[in-house]
């Protein structure tokens, strides 16, 4: 069993997340810093780019088979993280769908 990338941290690293090298907390630590980024993008009524929300969604898969595929039943407070991140990522392409004009013209 892999052990967390992050310096100090030494918690076990998911099966499922395991190409990432890093624990759940960190891996939502990362998703939510980039679901962030994102999110303040749309509260500025600023288009988002395409390599963004492919990434989120990439998260998102993960988090998703987390709930399901993770053997130990996870504890409620990381449970709630993965579903709060999936809700973000939900509406950042419900966004990104009604700004389809925008999107396209994102570097
Ligand atoms: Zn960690």
């Amino acid at each position: 069993m892999r052990v967390c990338g992050i310096p100090g941290c030494g918690r076990k690293v998911a099966l499922v997340i395991a190409e990432g090298g890093l624990c759940l907390t960190h891996f939502l630590d990362h998703a939510f810093d980039h679901a962030s980024a994102a999110l303040a993008y749309s509260r500025r009524s600023l288009p988002l780019d395409a390599s963004t929300l492919d990434c989120l969604l990439d998260d998102a898969n993960l988090a998703a088979q987390l709930l399901t595929e993770t053997p130990d039943p996870l504890e409620i407070a990381p449970r709630e993280r993965i579903l709060e991140f999936l809700l973000c990522v939900a509406n950042l392409h419900e966004y990104a769908a009604r700004l389809p004009a925008l999107s396209a013209h994102v570097n």
